[in-house]
Order: structure tokens, then sequence, then C-alpha cells
């Protein structure tokens, strides 16, 4: 079972530190869900797991299956089963979707190990269907001129191509809309499996009316101040986050 541990993470951009001391373990059969103001550090967790270069850890530790993740490559990363929908470009011209899927995917498979073509159109087509994706969607460039939806779905489609052990979704319900948003789900509820670890990181609660929690934590001030079930999400959405703070004595 994978198994993504996160202990005492401090991350400094610039010098400046944005990550105060994350504490969170994410297990296969899991989903999280990190809520919590504009601004409090979720995306730079994100980028941070991601390996950016920029995001510097200062001090804590990372491991996913009991590997250390900050020494690995971005691309290793990768292999060691780590999804992160935003490692993948946004636009490279000439390259159409169908290609940087099974680019991607043979990348980390690996020398040897490579996807049929056969097998692989097969597998792309069902999954388009389940995210009801046009078929020219396909052959069309990498991002080029797709809406913010169609982007979001490109991100869930690529998921469900790579099939990682652990995925880091960093604000994909933003800008769409329901129909879109319930499509996104779907595809996110049909990842769940004992082999699959799941964060979503989200800024609103309705995400999670169609993917259901595990656990629910609210982030501010860099780390993580409160943890619960999706009961939490329920509150924060009908009360906002006032009521944490008060109750952790924390000041804006
Ligand atoms: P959230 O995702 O919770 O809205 P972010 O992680 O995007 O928050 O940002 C947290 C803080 O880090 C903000 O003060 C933001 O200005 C700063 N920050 C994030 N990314 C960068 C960056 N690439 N360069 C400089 N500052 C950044
Ligand atoms: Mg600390
Ligand atoms: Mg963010």
């Amino acid at each position: 079972v994978p198994k993504l541990t996160i202990k005492d993470l401090h991350v400094a951009i610039e010098g400046k530190e944005i990550l105060k001391g994350v504490n969170l373990e994410v297990k296969g059969g899991e989903i999280h869900a990190i809520m919590g103001p504009n601004g409090t550090g979720k995306s730079t967790l994100a980028s941070a797991l991601m390996g950016h270069p920029k995001y510097e850890v200062t001090s804590g530790s990372v491991t996913i299956d009991n590997e250390d993740l900050l020494e690995m490559e971005v691309d290793e990363r990768a292999r060691a089963g780590l999804f992160l929908a935003m490692q993948y470009p946004s636009e490279i011209s000439g390259v159409t979707n169908s290609d940087f899927l099974r680019s991607a995917l043979n990348a980390k498979r690996g020398e040897g190990n490579e996807i049929s073509l056969m097998k692989f159109i097969r597998q792309l087509d069902k999954k388009m269907e389940l995210l009801e994706m046009d078929e020219s969607f396909a052959t069309r460039y990498l991002n080029e001129g797709f809406s913010g939806g169609e982007k979001k779905r490109n991100e869930i489609l690529q998921l469900m191509m790579l099939q990682p052990r652990i995925a880091i979704l960093d604000e994909i319900d933003s800008g769409l809309d329901i129909d879109a948003l319930k499509v996104v789900a779907k595809g996110v509820n049909s990842m769940r499996d004992p082999e699959f670890g799941c964060l979503i990181i989200t800024h609103y609660q309705r995400l999670l009316n169609y993917i259901k929690p595990d656990y629910v934590h609210v982030f501010m001030q860099g780390r993580i101040v409160k943890s619960g079930g999706p009961e939490l999400a329920e509150r924060l959405e009908a009360e906002g986050y006032d009521w944490v703070k008060e109750e952790l004595g924390i000041e804006d």
C-alpha cells in the first residue's frame, strides 16, 4: 500500500518562510482534502512536493514508501508513483494530447516495458468516454486553445491514464461549472482503490459534495492547524474559517 509521509516540512521562497511545519500522512485507499483561506501556502505545498526549484525545503522530510522524496529529481518522483497535475506542461506546440499521454505513460513504465499502441488506444478511449470527452480531443494539440474546463478534464485524464499511487490535485475545481465539476469528480472517484491515495487541495467545499474525502485538514499560516472528517468541510462551508481561528487563537 502506497504511503506519502510529510514530517515538519518547512519551505521558503526567496528566503521567506511559507510552510511552517506541515505534518501529513496519505496512504493508499484514502482521500484527504486540504482546505484553507487563500495565500496560506496550500499551492506552495504542492509545488514543493513536485520539486519546483524555486521552493527551498529548509527542514523536515517527505517520504514516499519510506524513500526520500526530496532527494529525487522531478521525473524520479513520477516514477516513484507520485502524480501532480501541474507537473505537466501547459502547452507544447506540435504535440498531440494522445502523443503526450503515451510518452508520459511510457516514461513512467520505463524502457522495455512500453505499452502497445493498441492497448494504449483502448485505455484512452475508455477513459475519455467516462470523462465525456469528445474523440477529437486525443488528436488536438496539448492544451492549445483548451478552455479552463477542458484543461481540468485533461488533467484528470492524465491522472487516470498514468495510474499513480499517490496524487496531489491542486485546485482541480477552480473555474468549473457544475457539469464539468461532476465529471471531474467522477474521474477521481473512479480511481478509488486500496493502491491509490489522493490529496485534494481546494479553496471551496463544493467539490467535496461530489468527492467524499475520508479526512479533511484546515490549512492556515503555512501548516495544517486542524483535522477531521467530512463534517469539518461542511462546517467550513457553512461558517467560514473564523471559528477555527478563534478556537486556535490564530491572529490574522
Ligand atoms: P494558497 O495556495 O494557499 O492560496 P500559495 O501557496 O499560493 O497559497 O501562497 C502562499 C504565499 O507564498 C503567498 O504569500 C504567496 O505570495 C507566496 N508565494 C507563493 N508562490 C510564490 C512564488 N513563486 N514567488 C513568490 N512568492 C510566492
Ligand atoms: Mg516546525
Ligand atoms: Mg493555491
